[in-house]
């Protein structure tokens, strides 16, 4: 039988500090033990976090978490998702890495063994949350169907992980995640942006980086839409060279003025019944249209505009196909600046005050992020 591998220059206690999900919306803070990688795993210990939308849903509403075939309330879980860290131990027989690496870490592993992991399609796994029990199929997604990062240690598949630059802070790194779900979107409408039009409504954090993601890609122009000042001008600065106030002035008629024939490819990211009419109604005949946001309700959207015009409709779930790995090449050559999205950080023990930041939007927050200190 092989062993974990650890090292004198990275002590691990046995018991960490752990916030877990009690019933909606309620967090403990409680000691757990340290976890143990397995085989293809390494132990990392969290350096700094990011908040996300989803948290706050997860924290909510259980969805999508899974925990055990079930909500993830009452079951020890800690959430959490976008995280970075430092190796600590290293699963038996894993040469990929070595302890006192940097890595920041991507979410879902998958289980590997159905139709769509094996085709790279790991954040559509057929086997989500099947994790547990008789029913073990290897599925993980940190913070969704096995444990998060609101603590000091999380397990990670070494495919989930991305080495950061040295001169990248620890902050910074935490939002490949989210710059790779921007990239996923991009790539899976065919990626092929160069001098293409690109609107991107919803300046949040995804919608941001959708903006400096398609400019890296070459796309031309790059509209980005939204309502709040702040965060447009943040847009602007992450490559737009259009932003629209949806509040001052009619957004499909601009992009039909700006484009002509409309835009070659949406990305919405702000997920209501009004931006995916949206969506449909700025995309050019044979356009496409990327759905980034979840909404919450079931929407009415003109689907005979979309059918008569060959538009296509792209849902996409996660930063799937390793579209971590290319937004942190973009990252590393600082093709963008991603901490123009980060606005706030907290402490670990200081996670709720943190979480009532990203939540309440205080003090025009956009992503925070929560530290260890060790
Ligand atoms: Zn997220
Ligand atoms: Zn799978």
């Amino acid at each position: 039988m092989s062993l974990i591998t650890y090292s004198e220059k990275m002590p691990v206690p046995e018991k960490m500090k752990a916030w877990v999900l009690g019933s909606p919306e309620e967090l403990v803070q409680i000691s757990k033990p340290v976890p143990l990688p397995e085989k293809a795993e390494v132990l990392v210990r969290i350096d700094a976090i990011a908040i996300c939308a989803t948290d706050l849903e997860v924290i909510k509403y259980g969805t999508p978490a899974l925990i055990g075939g079930g909500d993830p309330f009452n079951k020890n879980f800690t959430p959490g998702h976008e995280y970075m860290g430092t190796i600590a131990a290293l699963g038996p027989g894993v040469d990929e890495f070595e302890i006192g690496d940097r890595v920041t870490v991507e979410i879902h592993a998958g289980c590997g063994q159905c139709k769509r992991c094996r085709a790279g399609m790991y954040t559509s796994c057929h086997n989500y949350g099947l994790n547990y029990g008789d029913m073990n199929k290897g599925h993980r997604a940190n913070g969704f169907t096995s444990q998060g990062g609101f603590c000091q240690y999380a397990i990670n598949n070494i495919n989930t992980m991305i080495k950061v630059p040295d001169d990248m802070s620890d902050e910074v790194a935490t939002l490949v995640v989210t710059a790779g779900t921007s990239m996923y979107g991009l790539t899976e409408l065919g990626g092929l942006v160069a001098g293409e039009s690109v609107v991107v409504i919803g300046p949040g954090p995804i919608g941001l980086l959708a903006v400096a993601v398609a400019k890296s890609l070459g796309a031309s122009p790059v509209i980005l839409v939204g309502t709040r000042e702040n965060r447009l001008e943040i847009g602007r600065k992450l490559g737009a060279d259009i932003v629209l106030n949806a509040k001052q002035v009619d957004v499909e008629a601009e992009v039909r003025a700006i484009t002509k024939k409309g835009a070659d490819y949406v990305i919405d990211c702000a997920g209501s019944e009004e931006t995916v009419n949206q969506s449909v109604h700025m995309a050019n005949r044979g356009g496409k249209v990327c759905l980034a946001a979840f909404p919450k309700n079931a929407v009415t959207f003109d689907i005979g505009y979309l059918a008569v015009n060959n538009i296509y409709l792209y849902g996409i779930r996660g930063e799937g196909k390793s579209a971590t790995h290319r937004a942190m090449a973009f990252m590393a050559e600082k093709r963008f600046d991603p901490s123009l999205v980060h606005t706030h950080t907290f402490d670990m023990n200081d996670l709720p005050e943190a979480i009532r930041y990203a939540k309440n939007r205080v003090d025009d927050a956009i992503k925070v992020v929560v530290t260890n200190s060790y």
